[in-house]
């Protein structure tokens, strides 16, 4: 008989009913030291007390009134995301999903606007994620997400992450745009090479092809800096966020140039949720704590212990562990055995990661982890590596 619940996911057999900064508990009195962040999503940690206080306040007043009238905390948080970034202009979505949607949308209207209408092509990624509706997995265009989902939306090339040449090859007169993430996520924390996004940028701005960056997972200071593109020095044209910019609270945004934008009028596109004032009363909230320069430093610092104390943590369990790949706090940790039963002897040791692709557990926690949390967290991989030593012996 099927579940009550779609049984899409496979859960773990784990059910919190309490959070608070980096830690999670369980209805029975287990504390987890939560390195998942509800998978990057939790950027300040559980409770954070202003982010309480920003709910809580606005639910008193005015939780939904539509787009169709003016959402003074939509136009804050729209004004403080252009202030800080390459974008002219944002559009609030719910979701990476939706971010996804407009951002191809936005990409095809473009050039539609422009006279040429056959100019639809967008080149993605192998090993990509940028949501789950159609136009999302034909985006990503992997058998594991698409199969059975046919027909898939037409109109996306697919190529090797870092492969400059076919990258060259492959746009061409009816590219529109390319769509890229600065750190692929689900596909295994593989940061793109700073070089690599500056050439693409180059030979975006040779064709005309727009860039569509996918910070879904790595912006709002994931690694170290607000967007991760700002390691390379580049910006793109469209750029989707979602995940962290909430807090916990579904919010996702399309930040994008006014060129980029400009065929975006009145009527072109929609949200009935998108930008509510609940939804942005927190966002104005959690932007003004991350895109602080000082929390940024403290960020990059913490980072920096951490990937030090895995390091030493992959010396120490090489036949559990091959590598740390990422950058900020997104971390992941190459197993040489199963990712998924390092991530379960780590619920041994009441300790929560994320699985991802290419057998990596990723650890993505709060933004605002302390160092003593990070010194826990690694005492608790150190057990868990060592009990699948003991058991593979
Ligand atoms: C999570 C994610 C998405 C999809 O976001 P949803 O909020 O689940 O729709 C898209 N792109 C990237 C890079 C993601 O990590």
């Amino acid at each position: 008989m099927i579940p009550s619940i779609l049984p899409t996911y496979n859960r773990a057999p784990l059910a919190f009913t309490h959070g608070e900064g980096s830690w999670l508990s369980t209805g029975d009195g287990r504390r987890f030291l939560d390195f998942g962040a509800g998978i990057a999503v939790n950027a300040l940690g559980h409770a954070h007390p202003d982010l309480v206080a920003a709910l809580t306040e606005q639910a008193g007043r005015l939780w939904h009134v539509s787009n169709l009238f003016e959402i003074p905390q939509q136009q804050a948080l729209a004004d403080k995301l252009v202030a800080a970034t390459f974008a002219d202009t944002v559009f609030f979505t719910n979701s990476g999903t939706e971010s996804c949607e407009l951002a191809i949308k936005m990409a095809r209207k473009y050039w539609s606007d422009r006279g040429q209408p056959e100019r639809t092509q967008i080149i993605a990624f192998n090993g990509a994620f940028h949501g789950r509706s159609t136009a999302a997995i034909a985006a990503a265009g992997s058998d594991k997400m698409t199969a059975g989902f046919g027909p898939l939306m037409p109109g996306f090339t697919h190529l090797d992450w870092g492969d400059h040449d076919a990258l060259r090859a492959a746009l061409t007169e009816q590219t529109a745009a390319v769509l890229i993430e600065p750190v692929q996520g689900e596909g295994g924390i593989r940061p793109l090479p700073d070089q690599c996004l500056r050439g693409l940028r180059q030979l975006c701005d040779e064709t005309g092809a727009l860039l569509i960056l996918d910070e879904v997972q790595c912006g709002m200071g994931r690694t170290g800096r607000l967007f991760a593109h700002e390691w390379a020095g580049v910006t793109p044209d469209i750029m989707m966020v979602a995940k962290g910019i909430g807090g916990g609270f579904p919010l996702g945004a399309v930040l994008a140039t006014e060129d980029a934008a400009r065929a975006m009028g009145a009527g072109t596109h929609g949200s009935t949720y998108g930008g509510s004032p609940l939804a942005c009363a927190v966002g104005n909230k959690v932007m003004d704590i991350i895109a602080d320069p000082a929390f940024l430093d403290t960020v990059n610092a913490r980072a920096g212990l951490l990937r030090q104390r895995l390091e030493g943590l992959v010396a120490s369990h090489p036949d559990i562990f091959e590598e740390v790949r990422g950058i900020g706090l997104m971390l992941g940790l190459k197993c040489r055995v199963a990712n998924a039963e390092v991530r379960a002897a780590a619920h041994e040791q009441n300790l929560i990661t994320v699985p991802a692709a290419d057998n990596v557990l990723r650890l993505l926690p709060p933004l605002n982890v302390s160092e003593d949390e990070i010194a826990q967290a690694i005492a608790r991989l150190d057990r868990a590596a060592a009990a699948l030593e003991t058991t593979s012996k």
